[in-house]
């Protein structure tokens, strides 16, 4: 079975959370992952990435800048409803 360490694993993580690894690499990864503190919170935070910045994206768009863009999209979209 091919070795895991965390500098080949650092190539190997965004491949494994993609899920295209071959089953018995991927096997390896997660047994070092589980293993792996470091390689754990790596994988806890990528997977938590989409979220956070979606929160970082909501928190930093002022009031001002969301009526006109709800306004910017009420005039090109007539279907759009405020809700
Ligand atoms: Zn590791």
């Amino acid at each position: 079975m091919k070795e895991i360490t965390c500098l080949s694993g650092v190539d190997l993580l965004m491949d494994y959370l993609e899920g295209i690894l071959p089953a018995d690499v991927h096997a390896a990864l997660e047994g070092h992952v589980a293993g792996c503190p470091r390689c754990a919170a790596f994988v806890v935070s990528y997977r938590e990435a989409p979220r956070i910045l979606r929160e970082a994206t909501v928190a930093a768009l002022p009031a001002d800048l969301e009526v006109s863009l709800k306004a910017f999209l009420r005039a090109r979209t007539p279907a759009f409803k405020s809700p």
